[in-house]
C-alpha cells in the first residue's frame, strides 16, 4: 500500500504516519526526518537544507525530489510506504506520479488531516520529538510517561528549532500557498480521503484505518 499524508504543519501527519507504518508493516518515510538526520550528521545535503528549514521555507524541489525518489527505490519500500511531508509542491507531486507511472505503480490513498490554523500554533509550540526514533509527543495533548523521555526508546526529547511561533506562522503561510493545492491534485486522481484531525490522536487513527480498510 502506498499512502501520502497531507495536511498543515502540526496537523498530526507524523503522529499518524507512525501508527499507519506499524499497522500495515510499511516504512514511514518522512522528508523532514531525512533532512534533520542529514543536518545532525553534517552532510552537504543537511547544510543545503538547514537554511531553508530554519527560515520556515521549503527546501528547493531540485534537492528534495531526487532525495525522495532515491529513498522509495530502496528495497524496504518495495511493498509500499507512507510518505510524511512529501509531496509539498505540485512539481513534487507530478515527479512522484511520473516516477510511479514508469514502474506501473500509483498512490493508493492521500490522507488529508484537517485542522484549523487556530489550533496549529498550540500544537507546534508544545511539540516534542525524539531525534533517536522519530516519535512525536505534545506536552499537553500527548505527554510522555516521564517528562522529556521518549516512551518508545528512552531517548531524550527535543523541541524543534522551527517550532518557534514566528517560524510556525511562516510555515503555515507556505503551506497555504504551495502545499494546499495538492488536495485538489489528489482529489482529481481519485485517491483523496479527508479526515477530521481535531479529535484525539487515537480517534484520528481509527478514522484513518476505517478509510484504508
Ligand atoms: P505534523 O507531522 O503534521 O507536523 P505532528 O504529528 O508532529 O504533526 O503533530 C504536531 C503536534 O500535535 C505534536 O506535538 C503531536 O503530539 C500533537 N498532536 C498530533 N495529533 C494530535 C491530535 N489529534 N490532537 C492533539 N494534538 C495532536
Ligand atoms: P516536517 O518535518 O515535515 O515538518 O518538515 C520540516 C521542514 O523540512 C519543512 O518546513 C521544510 O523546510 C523541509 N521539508 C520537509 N519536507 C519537504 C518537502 N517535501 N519539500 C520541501 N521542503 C521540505
Amino acid at each position: 500500500m502506498k499512502i501520502i499524508m497531507l495536511g498543515a504543519p502540526g496537523a498530526g501527519k507524523g503522529t499518524q504516519a507512525i501508527n499507519i507504518a506499524k499497522e500495515y508493516d510499511i516504512p514511514h518515510v518522512s522528508t523532514g526526518d531525512i533532512f534533520r538526520a542529514n543536518i545532525k550528521n553534517g552532510t552537504e545535503l543537511g547544510k543545503a537544507a538547514k537554511e531553508y528549514m530554519d527560515a520556515g521555507k521549503l527546501v528547493p524541489d531540485e534537492i528534495t525530489i531526487g532525495m525522495l525518489l532515491d529513498r522509495i527505490s530502496e528495497e524496504d519500500c518495495k511493498n509500499g510506504y507512507v510518505l510524511d511531508g512529501f509531496p509539498r509542491t505540485i512539481p513534487q507531486a507530478e515527479s512522484l506520479k511520473d516516477a510511479l507511472t514508469k514502474r506501473g505503480e500509483k498512490i493508493d490513498f492521500a490522507v488529508d488531516i484537517e485542522v484549523p490554523d487556530t489550533e496549529i500554533t498550540a500544537r507546534m509550540t508544545g511539540r516534542r520529538s525524539c531525534p533517536k526514533c522519530g516519535a512525536t509527543y505534545h506536552i499537553k495533548f500527548n505527554p510522555t510517561k516521564q517528562e522529556g523521555v521518549c516512551d518508545e526508546c528512552g531517548g531524550e526529547l527535543v523541541q524543534r528549532a522551527d517550532d518557534k511561533p514566528e517560524t510556525v506562522e511562516k510555515r503555515l503561510h507556505v503551506y497555504h500557498e504551495q502545499t494546499q493545492p495538492l488536495i485538489d491534485f489528489y482529489e482529481k486522481e481519485g485517491v483523496l480521503c479527508t479526515i477530521d484531525g481535531t479529535v484525539a490522536p487515537k480517534d484520528v487513527f481509527k478514522a484513518i484505518t476505517e478509510v484504508l480498510s
